[in-house]
C-alpha cells in the first residue's frame, strides 16, 4: 500500500508527499481497515472483536491500554517463544528496546520486516523534504555519527536492539564498515577521524539526539591532536584493533596529509570552540540532530558549537511507529511542528485539559475511550496524548507523550512535541519518572536513616552546563530540629549517591556503565535546613497558589536553581557505576 519513489528525487517525493497529507482522514481509515483485516485472527484482537475486523466495532470494544497490559502477550513471544500472531500477523523479527520503563523495566517493542519499509518510506520522505530546502547535499557526504552495541537474545530467541540499532544494522549497506564495530570508543574515533580526513567533503553532521552530538564534540575535544597527529603520518593509532574499524579507516587514511593536519590544529587549538563545526567542516550546510521535547535543554549548548548552522530535528518516531516529519526543517528549534505521517500507524489521540497537570490523568479511566478523537478531528490548540495502533500489534497503545496541534499541512495536522508524561528527569534517552526517582531516593535513604537523619524534601535537576551531563538532586536533610548544619559523612553521602542510581531503571545504567558514557556520576547536593521553604515562597511569589503548592520534583527555572543553589552546605557523587545487570 506504501507508494514507492526514488527519493533523490524530490519532485516525486514532493508529489507522494502533498497526495497523501491531503488525504489523511481517507488514508487512517484504510490503515485501520488494513490492520484489523490482517490481524483479526490474533489472539488478542479475538479477545475483544471475536474474529471481526469491523472498524466501529474496534472503536467501541478495543481498550486504551499500556505497556503493563500488553506485557503478558510480549513476554509469551520474547521470553517463551510463542508465535508472532498473538498479537499480530506479521512475522516478529525483532523487540526494541524502548527508553519508556514498565515497573523499573525497559519495554520491548515488537518490529517487523514490513514495519521496517514503512520506517524506510518515512525517512524517505523526511529526505524529500531536506533536499527540498537545501540544494546541493547529494554533491556531498553526510558525516552522521552511529554507535552500535552488541545484540542480545531474549530466551525466546528474538534479538533485542534499540531502534536505532535495529535501523542501522538492517541496513548496513548504507553506512561505512565502522557499524559492524561494537567498540563504541573505537568506532566513534574512526568516524571521526574520517571526517577529518574528507572535511572537505562534509555537507552534514548530524546523530539522533543533541544529546548524543554534544557528547561527541567531548570526545573530539579529547582527541583532536591524537586524530591530528594519525592524519600527519598516516597512521592510525595502535589502540584501535576492530578490524572492521581499521579497515574502514584505512580505505580513507592512505597516506601522510601534514597540510591537513595543520589546517586542523588551527582550528581546534583556538581558545574558543565556538562555532567548531562549522569551522572543522566549513561546507555544511546543517546538523542532524533531534531537539525537541526533552532534548529542548541542549538549545543553547549546541548553537554555541554548530556556528549559526541550522540544527534540524527532522522526524518524531519511536520503538512503536514512526510518526511525524518537520515540514519546515530550517525553522527555529524551538518552533518544530511534526506533520504525521497517515499511513505508518492508526493515530487516535485523548486530549489533555489545557490548564491541568499531563501527569494528572487518570490512566486506568473506565472512560478513556469516550474521549478519543481520530486524526483528521484534533482541534488547533489542544493538547493531546498519542494513541497508537499499529501493524505490528500494538492496539491504541498509550504513547505516553503530550502533544500540542500547531496547525495542518493540507488536511493533516502538525503537532509540536511537548514532553512525556511523568518523566521528570532525562540527560540522553533514558527517562526516570517521579515513581522511580521517589522509588530511588527512598532505597538511598536507608543509609542515612540508621544516623537519625530524616529527608524533609528534595528535588532534582538534570545538569547540562557539562558534557555528559548528570541527575543533581538536592536533598533537605534533617538530624536534629534547629540543627542548620548537620554534621555529613562523605563516605556514607557517596553511598547514597551510588544506591540512587543502582535503583533507578535499567536504561539509566546502561546508558552509565557505557565506556563513552552519556550520563555523568550523579551528585547530591545536601541544602540547608528551611531551603525548602525559601523555594516554596519564591514559586508562590509567581503566582503559584499556596493551597495547590507541591515542590516540584523536577526544578527547570534557573532562579529556582540558583536559590536551592546559595544554600548548599555538602556535595557528594557517585564513586560507583552502577551495575546494569541488577
Ligand atoms: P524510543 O522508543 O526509546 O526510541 O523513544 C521514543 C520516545 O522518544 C518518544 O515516545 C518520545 O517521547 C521521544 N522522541 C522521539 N522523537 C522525538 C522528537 N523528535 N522530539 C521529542 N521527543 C522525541
Amino acid at each position: 500500500m506504501l507508494p514507492t519513489f526514488d527519493p533523490t528525487d524530490t519532485e516525486a517525493g514532493s508529489r507522494i508527499l502533498e497526495d497523501i497529507t491531503s488525504n489523511a482522514g481517507h488514508i487512517q481509515e484504510q490503515v485501520l481497515e488494513e490492520i484489523l483485516t490482517k490481524n483479526a485472527s490474533t489472539d488478542y484482537l479475538k479477545g475483544f472483536l471475536n474474529g471481526h475486523s469491523d472498524k466501529g466495532l474496534f472503536k467501541n470494544k478495543v481498550p486504551v491500554v499500556d505497556y503493563e497490559d500488553i506485557k503478558i502477550y510480549i513476554d509469551r513471544i520474547a521470553l517463551d517463544g510463542e508465535p508472532s500472531r498473538i498479537l499480530t500477523n506479521e512475522s516478529i523479527t525483532e523487540l526494541l528496546k524502548s527508553s519508556g520503563t514498565s515497573g523499573g523495566k525497559q519495554k520491548w517493542i515488537p518490529k517487523t520486516a514490513e514495519e521496517g519499509e514503512r520506517r524506510a518510506f518515512i525517512c524517505c520522505l523526511r529526505d524529500t523534504v531536506l533536499n527540498r530546502y537545501l540544494q546541493g547535499l547529494s554533491d556531498g557526504k553526510a558525516l552522521l555519527f552511529v554507535l552500535i552495541n552488541p545484540d542480545i537474545h531474549t530466551p525466546g530467541g528474538l534479538v533485542l536492539r534499540t531502534a536505532s540499532e535495529s535501523e542501522i544494522k538492517n541496513r548496513k549497506d548504507r553506512y561505512p564498515q565502522f557499524i559492524l564495530c561494537e567498540d563504541t570508543n573505537q568506532s566513534l574515533y574512526g568516524q571521526l577521524l574520517c571526517g577529518l580526513v574528507q572535511r572537505d567533503a562534509i555537507v552534514s553532521v548530524g546523530t539522533f539526539f543533541a544529546s548524543g552530538l554534544l557528547r561527541i564534540i567531548k570526545f573530539f575535544e579529547e582527541h583532536w591532536q591524537e586524530m591530528s597527529s594519525n592524519i600527519r603520518t598516516g597512521q592510525i593509532s595502535a589502540w584501535i584493533t576492530d578490524p572492521n574499524c581499521k579497515r574502514a579507516v584505512s580505505l580513507i587514511l592512505s597516506k601522510q596529509m601534514p597540510d591537513l593536519a595543520d589546517s586542523i590544529d588551527l582550528v581546534c587549538q583556538e581558545k574558543s570552540w565556538e562555532g567548531i563545526i562549522k569551522k572543522i567542516w566549513p561546507r555544511t550546510k546543517y546538523v542532524l540532530a533531534t531537539i525537541t521535547g526533552s532534548m529542548a535543554q541542549y538549545i543553547p549548548a549546541l548553537e554555541f558549537y554548530t556556528g549559526g548552522l541550522p540544527v534540524v530535528s527532522s522526524l518524531y518516531g519511536s520503538s512503536e511507529a514512526f510518526f511525524g516529519i518537520n515540514m519546515k526543517p530550517l525553522c527555529s528549534p524551538y518552533d518544530v511542528s511534526y506533520t504525521f505521517i497517515p499511513n505508518m500507524a492508526y493515530y487516535e489521540f485523548l486530549p489533555i485539559d489545557n490548564h491541568q497537570d499531563p501527569n494528572c490523568t487518570n490512566r486506568k479511566d473506565a472512560h478513556l475511550k469516550d474521549h478519543i478523537v481520530d486524526l483528521a478531528n484534533v482541534k488547533i490548540g489542544q493538547h493531546y496524548e498519542l494513541l497508537v495502533t499499529t501493524f505490528t500489534g500494538l492496539y491504541r497503545y498509550r504513547m505516553e507523550d503530550i502533544l500540542l496541534v500547531t496547525g495542518f499541512h493540507n488536511s493533516t495536522p502538525q503537532f509540536k512535541f511537548v514532553q512525556r508524561t511523568n518523566v521528570v528527569l532525562s540527560i540522553h534517552t533514558d527517562k526516570t519518572t517521579e515513581q522511580d526517582l521517589q522509588k530511588a531516593v527512598a532505597i538511598a535513604m536507608q543509609i542515612l536513616q540508621p544516623l537519625g537523619f530524616f529527608l524533609l524534601e528534595y528535588s532534582s535537576y538534570a545538569d547540562t552546563s557539562s558534557i555528559p551531563g548528570h541527575y543533581v538532586l538536592f536533598w533537605e536533610l534533617q538530624l536534629r530540629p534547629n540543627d542548620d548544619t548537620p554534621e555529613l559523612d562523605q563516605v556514607k553521602m557517596e553511598k547514597c549517591c551510588s544506591l540512587v542510581e543502582q535503583s533507578l531503571d535499567q536504561k539509566y545504567k546502561w546508558l552509565r556503565n557505557q565506556s563513552f558514557s552519556t550520563i555523568g556520576p550523579l551528585e547530591i547536593r545536601v541544602v540547608k535546613q528551611g531551603t525548602f521553604n525559601v523555594l516554596m515562597d519564591f514559586y508562590v511569589s509567581q503566582g503559584t497558589s499556596l493551597n495547590q503548592y507541591k515542590t516540584p520534583k523536577n526544578i527547570k527555572s534557573e532562579k529556582a536553581i540558583v536559590i536551592l543553589d546559595s544554600r548548599v552546605v555538602g556535595k557528594f557523587y557517585s564513586r560507583e557505576v552502577p551495575n546494569q545487570d541488577s
